[in-house]
């Protein structure tokens, strides 16, 4: 199994508090899904916000294919494939979805472009196309969300709680989603509905405190005792 992303080390501290604490973690290049679970304040989006470039690590190094990237910025990550996307939605709601993928896609070099008939199709948008994305229902939004990212190329793809806010069938349908894109392309995904998490995932890595506790198969880390206890705990 081929490492794509190496976090060694990484230390993030907001004033006096440790958001992260000395984490280590690998993510592998195979399809499928990687699930970080952990309470809310883990330090899950701090984590993704570092690999992504959004904030500096105060230690610890970052590793993309092989190479360092801890010290570059966001743009530069995107463009070598790392593309996330938010917790909150931050789409252009006054542009409709094909100017929001549009806007996407042109940020890319020409010949890496996509077709953005096809994107759609791939997506189901293609009913939503004219439309402003305000106007959609926030199911929609996060499916455009994912759509955007997917239009940036990745090579491995960070969804930071994609379900939030969303009812079952809108559930439903972004984990189809979510499971198709991982048939091609390695997922990092947080999500806290665990039904879900061991539904989706091939490998799980829980936080806690700013320090990962335990990772592995979803068997693994479902008999895991300190998994157990952080979870009853809560
Ligand atoms: P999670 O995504 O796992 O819920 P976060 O990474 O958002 O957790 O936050 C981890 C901890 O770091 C929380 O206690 C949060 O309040 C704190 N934190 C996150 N971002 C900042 C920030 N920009 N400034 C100060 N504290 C922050
Ligand atoms: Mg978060």
């Amino acid at each position: 199994m081929e490492e794509i992303l190496r976090v060694e080390k990484v230390v993030k501290k907001f004033g006096e508090f440790v958001a992260l604490n000395n984490i280590s973690l690998s993510i592998y290049d195979q399809k499928g899904v990687t699930a970080i679970i952990g309470p809310n304040g883990a330090g899950k989006t701090t984590l993704i916000n570092v690999i992504t470039g959004r904030l500096r690590p105060d230690a610890g190094k970052i590793f993309f294919e092989g190479r360092d990237i801890t010290s570059l910025p966001p743009h530069k990550i995107v463009q070598l494939g790392i593309v996330r996307t938010f917790q909150v939605i931050n789409l252009f709601s006054e542009l409709t979805v094909y100017q929001n993928l549009n806007v996407a896609n042109l940020s890319k070099p020409r010949t890496l472009r996509k077709d953005l008939h096809e994107v759609m199709e791939l997506f189901g948008l293609d009913k939503y196309r004219d439309i402003e994305v305000a106007k959609l229902p926030h199911g929609i939004q996060r499916i455009v969300q994912i759509a955007v990212a997917f239009t940036l190329s990745p090579k491995l793809l960070l969804l930071d709680e994609p379900l939030a806010g969303l009812n079952i069938d809108e559930k439903t349908r972004i984990v189809n989603v979510v499971k198709d894109l991982a048939k091609n392309i390695p997922v990092v995904l947080i999500e806290h509905d665990l039904h879900v998490v061991f539904d989706i995932s091939n490998r799980i890595v829980v936080m806690h405190r700013g320090e990962v506790i335990a990772e592995g198969t979803p068997d693994e880390v479902y008999r895991n005792p300190v998994v157990k206890e952080i979870y009853i705990g809560l």
